[in-house]
């Protein structure tokens, strides 16, 4: 919590903190305490935040369905304004408290990844019998039913 009478305008603080996030159904966090460093600025009646967060996902490889964990380093960015004042674009605050958990969990979660991979190269899972193609190959590859039903297949891919 950041009590703005302390910052005078066209003035900044140094934001340099963990918050502790919440991660949205489906996702995961090895460590649900972000790091934020960065700057609160004073601009006309409002705040403004820059900083760069960063966290550890643990999210599925979209290809093979592994557990990965991905570093996440993320730029944030959100203005803040009275409650009253604040539009759509802006977070709100009063009792001239700014809580910057609302800013970070919003920069975070725009950055989450869509297609995260455990490995650039991952081979992917058999579409026939589900074997993970990363520890070898399976037994019914080369015999997959016919040429139209791999095109198929292939439109769906990534
Ligand atoms: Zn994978
Ligand atoms: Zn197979």
């Amino acid at each position: 919590m950041i009590d703005t009478r302390k910052i005078q305008t066209n003035e900044s603080v140094a934001i340099d903190t963990t918050v502790e996030i919440v991660m949205p159904k489906g996702f995961g966090a090895r460590d649900t305490a972000v790091a934020v460093a960065g700057r609160l600025k004073k601009v006309g009646e409002g705040f403004a935040l820059e900083a760069q967060g960063s966290c550890c996902l643990q999210m599925a490889c979209s290809r093979c369905l592994r557990p990965v964990d991905i570093d996440l380093p993320f730029h944030i960015s959100e203005s803040f304004a009275e409650e009253e004042a604040a539009t759509g674009e802006e977070i709100g605050f009063s009792d001239f408290t700014i809580d910057i958990l609302p800013a970070v969990q919003r920069n975070l979660f725009l950055n989450i990844p869509m297609k995260p991979l455990c490995a650039v190269d991952c081979a992917g899972l058999c579409k026939q019998c589900g074997m993970n193609f990363n520890d070898g190959d399976c037994d019914c590859k080369g015999e997959i039913v016919n040429e139209q039903f791999q095109q198929l297949l292939q439109m769906f891919d990534d």
